[in-house]
Parts: structure tokens; C-alpha cells; sequence
């Protein structure tokens, strides 16, 4: 099922995130994972799609074996990153060809050791261009975008930072996911603005769950999300005791999603990172909206 009618359909939409493993172990892992994850009925997985292209077929990959699990429906990330135009389509065509139906259309990043992103010849410079590009190509295809709460590093302002995510909105954008934040403030100011602009697609919060003090660093130089002190305080006072950070990392998670729930949200997306503990434990401590 598109992504749009998915949203249509249901009053609250539940959907994982994962990322293709690198070895058959892995896979495995990640397969157990899914099976443990689908007992919270989600509406779609989504898997990413590696810096550089280097996942490309990793990424369809691992939307079979969860296709082969279970009937709900997928949607592969897909990015601009070393892929020219006809790249770009022949990878469609095999997604479709696989009966996947929802893109996450991404420019994405420079490859490890580059400084930028730079477009490739022949190839496509914002994520607005690859909306275009699959619409275009299939038009029937379920597209989802990413934005930006903090807004994204690179943009010169907040308000060109909006504009530009309109532009993919009016490209055909069904709805946004956001970069993974903290503060539901910051989320909630983002989403006022992106009304304020004429935004009008579903815009769902991605969440994910913090469950260890070395995982702080990464998030924060990864993409900038910055995180509460008295989350970090709580985190800290753990000391080494990795029962105690996890536990620290769920509360908070859960609160998080409560909160944003009690907000309005249309659907959380959550980073899995291909693991189901953390999640199941925040899903199982949440209502979630039926009606
Ligand atoms: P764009 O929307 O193209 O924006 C990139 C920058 O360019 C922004 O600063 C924007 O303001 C600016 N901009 C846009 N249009 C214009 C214009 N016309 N003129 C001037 N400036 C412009 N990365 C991966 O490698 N693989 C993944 O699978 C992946 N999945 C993701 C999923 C989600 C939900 C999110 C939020 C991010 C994901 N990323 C992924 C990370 C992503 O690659 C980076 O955040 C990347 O830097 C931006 O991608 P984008 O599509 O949001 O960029």
C-alpha cells in the first residue's frame, strides 16, 4: 500500500527504520529482530540506503527478507550519491520489480573521507530533484522526505532550510519524516512553521531511543540533535551500570513518544538500528491513538 493512503487509512501509523546488515550474521540478527518488532503490528518498514551507494543492493536485500516474513509494506531509502539519472531509474524499476511501492527519497551525504556532497555527472543535487524524478517515473509510488527540526547543518537559514522542504512537498512529497530530535519543543515549533508555510503532508517525528552513554557522541556528531541535560545528568549518574543507562534511555524515549502523542502526531517512525529491545519496551508502555 502507498504511503499516502496509509496515512489516510489509519489515525496513528507505526513505522521501524532499519539499515542493511553487513554480514550474514547480521542478517540474521536482523531477521530475529523484525520477527520481535512485528508483534507491534507496524504499518511499514523502511530500510536505509549506505553513504556512497555502497548498499545499494544490501538495501533491497534486506526489504526481502522482511517482505518474506511478513505482507506489510516496505519502502527502501534511496539517495543521489554517486547515481546518475539512469542509475537512479534502474533501481526503481528493480524495486518495483521486488513489489515495493514507498521510496524515502534522500540526497544524502559526501562518502567517507569526502568533504561535501558533490552531484554526480549525470546525476541529481537535492532531494527535491529525486521526488521529481520518481514521480515522474511512477507516479504511483509512495514518497517520503526527510526534514529537518533543528534544520539540516548545511542550510544557509531555518527559513530557506523550510522553503526548500516545501519544494519537495510540491514536488509530490506524501509526507516528511524528521531527523531524530530530543526536545518535542523544537518538533513542535518546526511543525507550527511547516504549517505556517503550507505544508499540509503528514509530518511524523523519527525517535530514537538513547539507550547508552557512547551512543550520545555518535547521535550528536552524526546529525547535530542535541539532547536534554537533565537526560544526559540521569544518563551519567548511571556510571558503567549498562542495565541502569538503558533503563534511563527507555523512560525518556517513552516520555518522548507520550508526549508527542498527546500532540497530535500522525505516527512515529522509529530508528530501530535493527535491534527490537528498546522499542518493544517503549511500545509496550505506550497507548497508542485508534481512533
Ligand atoms: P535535501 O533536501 O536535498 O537538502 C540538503 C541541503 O540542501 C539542505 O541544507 C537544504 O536546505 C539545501 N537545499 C535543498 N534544496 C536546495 C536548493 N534548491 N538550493 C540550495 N540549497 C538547497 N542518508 C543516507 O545516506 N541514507 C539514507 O538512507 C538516509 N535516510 C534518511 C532518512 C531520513 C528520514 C532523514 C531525515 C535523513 C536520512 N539520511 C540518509 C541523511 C541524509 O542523507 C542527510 O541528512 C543529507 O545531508 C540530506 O538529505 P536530504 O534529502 O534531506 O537533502
Amino acid at each position: 500500500m502507498p504511503l499516502a493512503e496509509i496515512y489516510k487509512t489509519n489515525p496513528f501509523v507505526l513505522s521501524f527504520e532499519l539499515f542493511p546488515p553487513k554480514t550474514d550474521k547480521g542478517m540474521d540478527l536482523l531477521v530475529e529482530n523484525v520477527r520481535q518488532l512485528l508483534e507491534f503490528q507496524p504499518h511499514f518498514i523502511t530500510c536505509t540506503y549506505g553513504a556512497g551507494g555502497s548498499t545499494r543492493d544490501k538495501t533491497l536485500d534486506t526489504l526481502a527478507h522482511v517482505q518474506a516474513l511478513s505482507d506489510i509494506p516496505v519502502a527502501s531509502h534511496l539517495t543521489c550519491v554517486n547515481a546518475t539519472i539512469d542509475d537512479l531509474k534502474s533501481y526503481l524499476a528493480k524495486a518495483t520489480a521486488q513489489g515495493i511501492k514507498n521510496i524515502v527519497a534522500i540526497r544524502g551525504d559526501a562518502p567517507e573521507g569526502e568533504a561535501s556532497f558533490q552531484t554526480t555527472e549525470g546525476g541529481l543535487s537535492y532531494g527535491k530533484d529525486l521526488v521529481k524524478l520518481i514521480r515522474s517515473e511512477y507516479p504511483d509510488f509512495g514518497i517520503a522526505v526527510g526534514g529537518y527540526p533543528e534544520t539540516h547543518p548545511e542550510a544557509v537559514s531555518p527559513d530557506a532550510d523550510l522553503r526548500h522542504l516545501k519544494e519537495k512537498v510540491d514536488c509530490g512529497a506524501d509526507l516528511i519524516v524528521t531527523q531524530l530530535f530530543y526536545n518535542n519543543e523544537v518538533f513542535l515549533r518546526f511543525r507550527d512553521r511547516c504549517t505556517s508555510a503550507g505544508i499540509d503532508v503528514p509530518i511524523v517525528p523519527g525517535l530514537l531511543p538513547v539507550t547508552n552513554f557512547n551512543q550520545v557522541k555518535r547521535i550528536t556528531a552524526l546529525c547535530g540533535a542535541t539532547l536534554p541535560n537533565d537526560f544526559l545528568h540521569a544518563l551519567e549518574n548511571c556510571g558503567d551500570d549498562a542495565e541502569a543507562q538503558f533503563k534511563v534511555g527507555v523512560e525518556q524515549a517513552t516520555q518522548q513518544a507520550s508526549d508527542l502523542i498527546a500532540h497530535g502526531v500522525p505516527g512515529i517512525h522509529f530508528y530501530v538500528l535493527n535491534k527490537s529491545r528498546a522499542t518493544s519496551e517503549v511500545l509496550r508502555s505506550l497507548k497508542l491513538p485508534t481512533e
